[in-house]
């Protein structure tokens, strides 16, 4: 028989995570579908695992965030201590360096991802994803759906059917969209669609929230990244201060002109190799360089400028062994403009939810909101249920 889920999440990152996590623990009995085109959880906060030795894993996407907020808030604190007690985060305190144009070390860190208290998973950022989602799942009340894109949305005698490319349909009485995607305009050509999604599956002006939560996605547009993924031989180590579990370099405005990288992260491995990942976000000032098509020459670029800057500044002595490179597209990285008005996360009229760091809470844009818009919707979600 067909299960009607009591509550179908699209989308397995932070903020979805953290709203299935307080729902939980508030005492919520449901049953839930969580459904994910990734092949696992995190998202944007999310880990490659290296084909070679699943042990190597690198942070592809975010690799931290941090808590710089003006207001108290009781549910972040009380969540944020849970996530300490519990071994699921820990501070990136005196791991990581801004530096100048001349590759000098600030003294304080200016950059808005650095601000604050800041934290970095335990393990790795999707696993941290995972833990958090599972807190509370002791009655396993979570069935995952992998590798499932969902690119249609249907509203009827109070039921949501969302349905994938591959014909799937997913039931439920109650439904996260935890990404704008199917909200957004970019949805027609990505999900290649004739109509964006939420829109077809309720008519305009059938309500007053479901309107603006469209009109206002839609004003959105999104920061790009390209990273590169670099993992080194065995036994290859930073000097001196640098020789740590993780280090983050950080480019200030002027640095990033010269390099063209945005932050270099560096995570040991198991095996004493290194894991590292160069951030790039003015892709154009490395990519117009080469033929898009010739990566060899690209990653020798990158490369270069990396053993250059290591040797140069006494963070290595020798140029990198290389044992793999790749590259990460970050197409939509962060949302840019004016969120979703933090009012219009719950319509009741019809049973659907929004959260995700595109909603206009603190943190607008990175981890902090995402977390917020969860822990928001969670508490909505409970008095409406
Ligand atoms: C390279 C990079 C570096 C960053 N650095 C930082 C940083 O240092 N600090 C910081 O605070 N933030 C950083 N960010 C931003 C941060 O990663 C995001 O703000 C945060 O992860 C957003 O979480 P979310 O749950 O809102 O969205 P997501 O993580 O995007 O989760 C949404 C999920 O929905 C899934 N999904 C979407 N549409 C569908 C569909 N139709 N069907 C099925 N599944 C779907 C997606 O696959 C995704 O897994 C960075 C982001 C990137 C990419």
């Amino acid at each position: 028989m067909k299960i009607i889920y009591d509550l179908v999440v699209i989308g397995g990152g932070i903020s979805s995570s953290t709203f299935i996590a307080n729902i939980l623990k508030q005492g919520f009995k449901g049953k839930i579908a969580i459904v994910e085109a990734g092949r696992g959880l995190g998202g944007r906060c999310s880990t490659r695992y290296l084909s070679r030795d699943k042990r190597l894993a690198l942070n592809h996407g975010c690799p931290n965030f941090n808590i710089k907020i003006h207001q108290k808030n009781y549910y972040l604190d009380n969540f944020l201590k849970e996530l300490l007690d519990k071994n699921l985060i820990k501070s990136l305190k005196n791991s990581f360096f801004e530096l100048d144009e001349n590759y000098k070390l600030l003294k304080k860190c200016e950059n808005e991802f650095y601000l604050g208290n800041v934290y970095t998973s335990a393990t790795n950022m999707s696993k941290f994803v995972e833990n958090l989602i599972h807190l509370y799942n002791s009655k396993n009340q979570i069935d995952f759906y992998f590798e499932t894109l969902i690119i249609k949305l249907n509203y009827s005698s109070k039921l949501w059917n969302i349905i994938s490319n591959k014909n799937e349909i997913i039931t439920g009485k109650f439904l996260v969209c935890s990404s704008n995607l199917l909200i957004h305009k970019r949805s027609l050509e990505i999900l290649n669609v004739s109509e964006i999604p939420l829109r077809k599956a309720i008519d305009k002006k059938s309500s007053f929230k479901i309107d603006e939560i469209i009109k206002f996605t839609n004003k959105q547009e999104y920061i790009k990244r390209i990273n590169f993924l670099i993992s080194t031989k065995r036994n290859y180590n930073l000097e001196g201060i640098f020789n740590k579990e993780i280090i983050h370099f950080i480019f200030n405005h002027n640095a990033q002109k010269d390099i063209g990288f945005e932050r270099i992260i560096f995570q040991k491995q198991f095996d004493n190799s290194l894991g590292i990942v160069v951030h790039t976000r003015d892709i154009n000032f490395i990519i117009n360089k080469y033929d898009r098509e010739d990566k060899n020459s690209l990653y020798q670029y990158v490369l270069n400028k990396l053993n250059t800057f290591l040797i140069q500044n006494h963070i290595t002595y020798k140029n990198l062994l290389l044992d793999d490179i790749s590259i990460m597209n970050w197409r939509a990285s962060q949302p840019l403009g004016e969120g979703v008005p933090e009012r219009l996360q719950l319509c009741d009229e019809y049973n659907i939810g929004f959260c995700g760091d595109w909603i206009q809470v603190e943190g607008y844009g990175s981890v902090l909101g995402a977390i917020l818009s969860g822990l928001n919707l969670s508490n909505k979600f409970i008095e409406f249920y």
